[in-house]
């Protein structure tokens, strides 16, 4: 076992990133950090945060840079991440993100940049059947036919569809994506950190090849 890392998966909603990155912090005895959730877990709560990210996030946008950067510049200084690192999760989504990103990590930078690569035809097909655990965010597959309440196997939770896994915010997101977020795949490239993974494959050959591009970064370090 390695322990600790600093690494940013990216890649479409739907691409496998969640379900990775439950896999990858428990390999590396790191946080798991997703701004979605962190977003989720506000809205739960009642803040104004929560309120604010609430209407952005049901209409599949993007919540604004400056909150975004504050709430990550505040996670990782909590101690888990400076001491072990982080795998960071929905974040950055922006080229300006990714900039804010390598100021507030400049003393203890990133290992790797993976992209997980998935064409958006499949992740479509992905999202309309994911339902997600409110509590825990363990994600499950729908048939198309279950049995409802549908309680989490994990921590007993309900598992639900997301408000923003409608089909017209599915599209969205995946727009948005190809418009903001797919120029953080030239930034990372041009600098050398990026590593891409063809993200079309099982869940453990999608780790496996993630586990040895993670190894090969390191050994180049
Ligand atoms: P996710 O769970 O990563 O799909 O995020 C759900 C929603 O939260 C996104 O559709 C955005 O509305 C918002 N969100 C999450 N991370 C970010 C980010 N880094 N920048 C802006 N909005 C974000």
């Amino acid at each position: 076992m390695i322990l600790g890392a600093r690494l940013i998966l990216l890649g479409r909603q739907g691409a496998g990133k969640g379900t990775q990155c439950v896999r990858l912090s428990r390999q590396f005895v790191v946080p798991h950090i997703s701004t979605g959730d962190m977003l989720r877990m506000a809205e739960r709560e009642g803040s104004e945060l929560g309120r604010t990210a609430k209407l952005v996030m049901d209409s599949g946008g993007l919540v604004g840079d400056e909150i975004m950067v504050g709430l990550i510049r505040e996670r990782l200084s909590q101690p888990d991440a400076v001491g072990r690192g982080y795998i960071l999760d929905g974040f950055p989504r922006t080229v300006p993100q990714a900039v804010a990103l390598d100021e507030i990590t400049a003393d203890l930078p990133i290992d790797v940049v993976i992209d997980l690569d998935v064409p958006r035809e499949m992740v479509l097909n992905r999202l309309s059947a994911r339902r997600v655990c409110r509590d825990c965010g363990t994600n499950y597959v729908s048939s198309g036919i279950e049995k409802l309440p549908w309680i989490c196997e994990v921590c007993g939770g309900d598992v639900m569809r997301r408000d923003d896994d409608t089909p017209e915010a599915i599209m969205h997101r995946l727009d948005l994506y190809e418009e903001q977020t797919a120029p953080l795949i030239d930034f990372y490239q041009s600098n050398g950190r990026l590593t891409i993974i063809d993200g079309v494959a099982s869940a453990d050959e999608v780790s496996r090849r993630i586990t040895e591009a993670v190894a090969e970064a390191r050994s180049k370090r």
